[in-house]
């Protein structure tokens, strides 16, 4: 799968997510932008994001977020899920590629903290229009 980052499809409508932390136990201070990225494969439903975060500027940590079933996923698999293929797709997980910058387990609990039912409609409808754009032949 390919992804690319939801802005480079969207224009400005994609508004990057940024946060600033101070005096967390485990990760620097600053400022972490979340930059989500969308699957542009033709013809793929994979309904999940991989966020790349930056922290001033640096890619620090990539996290893969899929939001449906294990049994979408199965689906879309169209087997059983091993355990590999079921992190990166269900959930949150921290990617295999990450820099891992700043401590995995430190930035999946932030982000896992911040997955309220706000940011989940937000990553949901992204996607669709994610989707929808790159569905469209170039020019259209
Ligand atoms: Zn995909």
């Amino acid at each position: 799968m390919s992804f690319s980052a939801a802005g480079e499809i969207l224009g400005a409508a994609a508004r990057v997510r940024t946060l600033t932390l101070a005096h967390h136990p485990e990760l620097p201070d600053g400022t972490y932008a979340m930059v989500e990225t969308y699957c542009t494969d033709p013809g793929c439903d994979c309904r999940k994001t991989m966020i790349l975060v930056h922290h001033d500027h640096r890619h620090v940590s990539t996290i893969n977020f899929g939001w449906e079933t294990p049994e979408f996923y199965a689906r879309w698999y169209g087997a059983p899920l091993d355990a590999r293929t079921r992190a990166e797709m269900q959930g949150p997980s921290i990617d295999l590629n990450s820099p891992d910058l700043v401590p995995p387990g430190a930035m999946l609990a932030f982000f896992s903290a911040l997955l309220d039912a706000r940011y989940l409609e937000h990553l949901r409808s992204q996607y669709t229009r994610f989707r929808a754009a790159v569905a469209k032949p170039a020019g259209a």
